[in-house]
This record gives structure tokens, sequence and C-alpha cells, in this order.
């Protein structure tokens, strides 16, 4: 591929999805320009509206005090529903399957609560190798928490022996070898370290013929990958709302418990007020009664400044749409790896898988040497990307806000860094 500036902004002019950078604020470097914002996998930007709509609750809560709950613009007692439509089509799934609550590792362990439930010798739990640390130490703590032994009761996906991803097969075989012990399989996908999109419904298939349950933590998933749960049958997900869906710094998470699982109301479960029937929930009745759906999972009365955060960027993913941002992220992807092809240089190696299946927005690069230098001169240079230890650049092009002539960019200053 023969792309020079020129080309890439005749791209960007042609994106039919070029309008919603603007909706966006980027930070400037220090010659005052917007910087090139490749952290949209860490936390999203902010959409120029979050402060009409943060600004709303604020004027809101001075005007009505708790009044607010039913006469806001957006009245607080059912504000978190606002959001499920938009938060079910961005995952795949079906709005009661689907809740903003908590934070994501809250929300993991509550569906852990639910669906890790160890019986004989069907109690082990498999996670895939390089896990982000929060899952492993939530997973962890649940099996002690069960009286098991983590490293007994823990089994880790490895890609095979030479290769840098974990394949199908590799899937298969974890199955095929301890199949009848698994009690729940926990997969990230998109893996946050190396960007590897795992198969969701070839790993849900595989988990529930072997008698298993299995989540997914979608953390780089929602917002990034077009997701389609419902169809693809996982118990659980969860997810957080501050990377791909823009909510902002620790903003609230997303939750997915599939229909199957919607009246299952023996589950076991950790519950509070706001997952009661909300027609009786304010009897405030010791019986607890509750609710369908993943709705049901709620315990407090959720912080409204948060998730109008969220709110504001759900009203540009329902305009863009998640298919079309899909197909942006994929030849954003193709462009960024034809780039770095012709770069060609020795001292880079992409260990994110190159088929479009397997990817997300975010490429991963690894720098030999563990040369961290380079990494700095691109930092210096108004990029702002993030290094993982102990060798990798991870850079997320991301279809609302960046652009084909970012990455063009990019490339030169990559270039520039590594023949400096
Ligand atoms: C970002 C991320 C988290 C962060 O968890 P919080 O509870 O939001 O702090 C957890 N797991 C994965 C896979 C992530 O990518």
């Amino acid at each position: 591929m023969d792309l020079n500036r020129a080309a890439a902004q005749k791209m960007d002019e042609q994106d039919p999805l070029r309008h919603f950078r603007s909706q966006f604020l980027f930070p400037k470097t220090k010659s005052g320009n917007d910087a090139i914002y490749f952290c949209g996998n860490s936390l999203g930007l902010q959409p120029i509206k979050t402060k009409t709509y943060v600004n709303q609750e604020l004027s809101d809560w001075a005007n009505f005090g708790v009044h607010g709950h039913h006469e806001a613009k957006h009245a607080w007692l059912p504000y978190h529903e606002f959001l499920t439509d938009t938060m079910a089509n961005i995952v795949g799934a079906k709005p009661i399957e689907t809740v903003v609550m908590n934070t994501l590792t809250v929300n993991l362990h509550l569906m852990l609560v639910s669906f890790y439930r160890p019986e004989g010798k069907r109690s082990k739990i498999l996670i895939e190798h390089s896990c982000f640390p929060s899952d492993r130490y939530a997973v962890e703590s649940q099996l002690r928490f069960h009286g098991y032994d983590p490293s007994k009761h823990l089994i880790i996906l490895q890609p095979q022996p030479g290769e840098a991803y974990v394949s199908n097969e590799a899937i298969e075989h974890a199955f095929y070898q301890h199949g009848d012990e698994i009690a729940l399989a926990l997969i990230g996908s998109v893996n946050y370290y190396s960007g590897q999109a795992y198969p969701i419904k070839f790993i849900t298939d595989l988990a529930h013929q072997y008698g298993s349950l299995v989540g997914f933590d979608l953390a780089h998933g929602a917002g990034n990958l077009a997701l389609k749960l419902h169809e693809d049958g996982p118990d659980f997900a969860i997810w957080c709302g501050y990377k791909y869906l823009n909510g902002g710094p620790g903003s609230l998470a997303g939750c997915f418990v599939h229909e199957r699982h919607a009246y299952s109301y023996e589950l076991p479960r950790f519950t509070g007020w706001w997952g009661h029937n909300k027609k009786s929930r304010f009897k405030m009745s010791p019986h607890f009664e509750i609710m369908a759906g993943a709705e049901g999972w709620q315990l407090s009365n959720p912080p409204i400044l948060p998730m109008a955060c969220l709110l504001a960027s759900f009203e540009l993913f329902e305009l863009a749409g998640m298919d079309n941002l899909r197909l942006k992220s994929l030849q954003m992807g193709n462009v960024f790896f034809n780039l770095l092809d012709e770069l060609n240089h020795p001292n880079l190696k992409i260990i994110t898988p190159r088929l479009e299946a397997e990817r997300g927005c975010q490429i991963s690069i690894q720098l030999k040497d563990a040369d961290k230098a380079i990494f700095n001169k691109i930092t210096e240079a108004g990029v702002i990307a993030d290094w993982r230890e102990p060798d990798v650049i991870r850079i997320a092009p991301v279809p609302l806000y960046n652009s084909f002539t970012d990455i063009f960019d990019f490339i030169q200053i990559l270039k520039g860094a590594l023949n400096d």
C-alpha cells in the first residue's frame, strides 16, 4: 500500500463517521495542538456534551433537592433505565439482560457469587494467561472464599508451545483436558495486553458442551467489538464505562446476565434494595422480592453524575451505530498494519493477531530490548499512548474520534523515534 498524508486525508474526507471527532475534547500538546490520542482503550475522551448533561443534574439538584428523584429533567429514580436500551444495543443484548451499575470489579464479584458454583470435582475456574490483574485477584479471592487453594483450582489457558496467541485448538485442548473440572470459564475479550479478541461464541459453546458456565470480561470489548451477547449466549459479562464507552474516569460499569437466567430467582446472590421489584420497593418490606433480569443484581441507588456522563456518550454511540464503528475500526487497523509493514523495522513486533476477527481497536507493539526510550520520544512528540511492562506500547485508534491522518502522523513520528 502506498499511503501518503494526502491519501490519509482523503480517507478521512470520505469517512462517514468523520463528524464525530468534533464532538470530543482532545488533550493539547505543549505547542498547543491536539495530541494524537491513542488511549481510548484506557480512558476514552470527553464528549463535548458531557458538561451539559452533568450541569443539568447539578442544577436539577440545586432547584429541586429531593424532588429531583421525580422532577428532574431526567428523573433520578429511574435514571439507569435511560441507559439500558443503548447499553443493550452496544453489546448486542436484550434490555432485560443489561444494567449499568457499580464498577467493573464489583460486578465481577457479584457475578462470581451467582455463577461460580463449585460442586464436587467441578470446582475449578479457567482464566486466560496474562489476564488483567484485578480479574485474577477477584477470582483467587472467590476461590479462597469457597475454601479452595487458587494454586490448585485455577486453570490458566496458555498459547500452545511456540505460538504467540491462544488458538481455538488451545482452548479446545484446555476443555478436553479439564472439561469435567471446570465450574466456570472467565475470559477477558479483548485481552488488555496482546489485543487478542477471543471468539466468544466458540468459547461459550465449548464451555456449555462440557457442562461449565462461562463469563466474559469485556472491559476492552464493549464499545469496541460488534458484540452479540444474546446470540452468542455466555452466562454473564461485565465491562467498565470509562474505556471505549467514554464515561469518564472511574465511571459506572455494565453487566450482562443472559436471558436464560433472568428469572432464576433461586441463584445465590448478594442483594440490596435496588434489586427489589421497583413497584413495591418503597413499601420497605423486610421481604426481598427480586427483580427479573440483570437489574435484579443492583445493590444501591446509583450515582447520577457518572450516569449523566454515560448518557452524553451513549447519544453518540446511538447516532454512530456499533456496526459502522467496527467497520471503521477494522479499516484503521488494516492501514496501521500496512504502514508498519512498510516501515519494516527489526525492533518492532506486533503481538496483536492480524486476522480481523481476532482483534479490536488496539494494536500492541513489542519493542526489542524493552526500549522504553522510543516510547518516551513519541510521547515527547505529542502522542498519547501507553506503555505496558515489560516491553509493549499499546495503540488504540478509536473510530469515534481518531482519524486515518492520526495513524499516518503517528507512523512518521515512530519512524523518527526509531531512526533518531
Ligand atoms: C480496565 C480493566 C479492569 C479495571 O477494573 P475496575 O474495577 O474498573 O477498576 C478490570 N479488568 C479488565 C480486563 C480491564 O481491562
